[in-house]
């Protein structure tokens, strides 16, 4: 093989930020270009030239806010990654490839009842897949997650890396939700996670889809990507967003019953007013993270006969159907997704720690 390195060049997550417990002292962060042996592979695994990693922001929960990784720094993070694979597997050497953020275990009891998507033996690159991750030249995974990228067309594959974390995930957050065609539905914020909701809600089929964010640009945005309605709800009371969803309903003559309700904010705010748009037999999915705690009177469950529910990751097997629905055209990434050289990894990650950006930064490798 003519493509296959000597050596993995990387770009290691030497030591993350650290902040004194008593002093509140912080101590910077390194993340440091290094090169890695490329490993013997094993039976079943290839080695992948990586074409780009998507900056997430669990990433930088583990690089800024102690966030620990499962194996211990020195590492490479990097888990939404794209590319060709060069080595391994005979069958795949050649192919352009997404590889799964969570690659499940196949073994336990929730791999074996459909349930993969939050095994807890699952492996992740950037995280639990010792020191390999994805803002490298290359990296070693098991060929069996992979996914396979056909016919892309135009598509850059460096940006179909967003398959890999940022539109996977939502996808098995709606079929959590019970969405059927022609559900309505809510989603509270728009961001990396949320404006794919939105589309693919509309790709599978939703009837009425409510996006819900404070910034008017993304807003309008969203309404040329799959929303039918955008809600500001920048200064605005919960019972006077509910108003205004109560007229669209009004105008639509759309039932008041059954709406799926995505909180894609992770903030108590969003979730806040998330909970007081559950209504009757209506389901509410938890696809945002954050630690706040929140009052709501559980009783309401019962009288709406409603639900809240969790999502995590996104099952191997439905990254075809989402990587189908991309270069189907059926949802758009390349308007939200931008490149920059991984050499700019440091100054990238500070500028999305400072705000998120409003289009997902893949690092393209330039070693
Ligand atoms: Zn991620
Ligand atoms: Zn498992």
């Amino acid at each position: 093989m003519t493509n296959v390195p000597d050596k993995i060049q990387t770009w290691q997550m030497a030591t993350p930020f650290r902040k004194d417990r008593e002093t509140g002292e912080v101590t910077p962060g390194k993340l440091e270009k290094a090169e890695i042996a490329v490993p013997e592979l094993k039976p079943g695994e290839v080695l992948v030239e990586v074409a780009g990693c998507g900056v997430c922001h669990t990433d930088l929960g583990y690089f800024y806010d102690g966030v620990p990784t499962v194996s211990k720094p020195p590492l490479t993070l990097g888990h939404e990654i794209s590319g060709t694979v060069v080595a391994g597997d005979a069958k795949w050497v050649g192919k352009e490839v997404i590889i799964p953020a969570v690659m499940p275990c196949r073994q336990c009891i929730l791999c074996k009842t459909g349930k993969g998507n939050r095994c807890l033996g699952q492996k992740m690159p950037g995280n639990s897949m010792g020191i390999y991750g994805g803002f490298s030249s290359h990296i070693p995974v098991p060929s069996i997650d992979l996914c396979e990228v056909k016919d892309r067309g135009d598509i850059p594959l460096e940006h179909l890396a967003v398959v890999a974390d940022a539109a996977t995930s939502p996808y098995q957050a709606i079929l959590r939700s019970g969405f059927k065609m022609g559900d309505n539905a809510i989603v509270m914020g728009i961001g990396g996670i949320g404006q794919y909701i939105v589309q693919e809600l509309k790709a599978m089929g939703a009837n009425t889809v409510i996006a819900l964010a404070r910034r008017q640009e993304p807003l309008d945005k969203m309404l040329l990507n799959g929303a039918d309605f955008a809600v500001n709800i920048k200064d605005k009371s919960s019972r006077d967003v509910a108003g205004e969803i109560k007229a669209i309903r009004k105008e639509k003559g759309l039932a008041s019953t059954d709406w799926k309700i995505f909180e894609a904010t992770g903030s108590k705010p969003g979730a806040e007013l998330a909970l007081s748009l559950l209504s009757f037999t209506g389901t509410m999915v938890v696809v945002g993270y954050g630690a706040y705690k929140i009052d709501y009177a559980l009783s309401r469950l019962m009288a709406f006969d409603a639900e809240i529910k969790g999502t995590w990751g996104c099952l191997p097997e439905y990254y075809p159907t989402v990587l189908g629905m991309v270069t189907g055209k059926k949802i758009n990434i390349s308007d939200y997704v931008q490149t920059r050289p991984m050499s700019t990894i440091n100054e990238v990650f500070e500028e999305a720690h400072a705000q998120s950006p409003e289009k997902r930064i893949v690092l393209v490798p330039d070693f």
